[in-house]
């Protein structure tokens, strides 16, 4: 009798454990679509909260830059206003889980369409196109492309494409890959590195908020189209995420909300992209 009573108190907890386990994994995401979530005027948004000019969590918890803005835009023509969004921190490795565990409806934050991150969740645009770079301390002489980086120690982010190629491509550099860029600017500081590698856009952002420590140098090396990351297969959510990035570009919101976040860091506007919608 004991025996039994111990036997379903122990089924009882192990059912209770995967309950709770399934919950934690799922991260509190519930079945709803991201237009479901629209409808009840509420959306969660991943972005950056990192990297100024792009997305920020500012020291009063309000959040600022492009992504941010774009964020913000495409919300309003779902129907949800500011009030209505939580945003969320996605660092660059947890991307395609947020979604693919729907604890985001969709993450604009510096996210580089590629063929990989296809094959987990799809995405609207691009709406922005960076290229990859360097940011040094600002005494450094000897780094300004991906060659000279030989021998050199240069930090970038888990799971980012600039960390990948870095990788694959450039095996005499020594990488360190970090989970955030915040890290790898503290150990530029420091001098534990001689270099930080991502996309221009970011950097410019990071070497305006030095005060002169840090410079971006190197023209950018490769493409990185930033797109919206969205629950794969949800044609419909693509459709009007794509229809909200054509109208920002074409009503000017687009180019003033470069213009109030990223030229802050030097950078002009260019010319919109053109919208994939493979
Ligand atoms: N655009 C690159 C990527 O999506 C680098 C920026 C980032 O890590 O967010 O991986």
């Amino acid at each position: 009798m004991r025996i039994n009573r111990a036997l379903r108190l122990g089924v009882g907890a192990i059912a209770l454990t995967v309950v709770a386990a399934t919950a934690t994994a799922c991260g509190g995401g519930d079945s709803k679509s991201a237009l479901d979530h629209a409808k009840d005027g509420k959306l969660t948004i991943g972005i950056k909260f990192d990297q100024p000019g792009l997305g920020l969590r500012n020291k009063d918890g309000s959040y600022s830059g492009f992504d941010v803005e774009v964020a913000k835009y495409v919300a309003g023509k779902l129907g949800v206003k500011p009030e209505g969004i939580t945003f969320k921190e996605s660092p660059s490795a947890q991307r395609e889980t947020l979604i693919e565990n729907g604890q985001v409806d969709y993450v604009v934050a510096s996210y580089s369409i590629n063929d990989a991150r296809k094959q987990k969740v799809d995405f609207a645009g691009p709406y922005y196109v960076a290229g990859q770079s360097f940011l040094v301390r600002a005494d450094n002489t000897d780094i300004g492309s991906p060659e000279s980086l030989k021998g050199k120690k240069v930090c970038s982010v888990k799971g980012s494409t600039p960390a990948q190629n870095i990788d694959k491509n450039f095996k005499d550099t020594q990488l360190q890959a970090n989970d955030t860029y915040s890290l790898c600017l503290e150990g530029l500081r420091a001098g534990s590195w001689d270099a930080v590698t991502t996309d221009d856009i970011i950097l410019a952002g990071y070497a305006a908020q030095s005060t002169g420590a840090f410079k971006v140098v190197g023209k950018p090396f490769t493409t990185e189209n930033y797109g919206i990351g969205l629950k794969k297969g949800d044609k419909e959510l693509r459709d009007k995420v794509n229809d909200a990035i054509e109208a920002m570009f074409a009503d000017g919101s687009w180019k003033k909300a470069f213009d109030a976040s990223v030229g802050g860091s030097g950078y002009q506007a260019p010319a919109p992209p053109k919208v994939d919608r493979y």
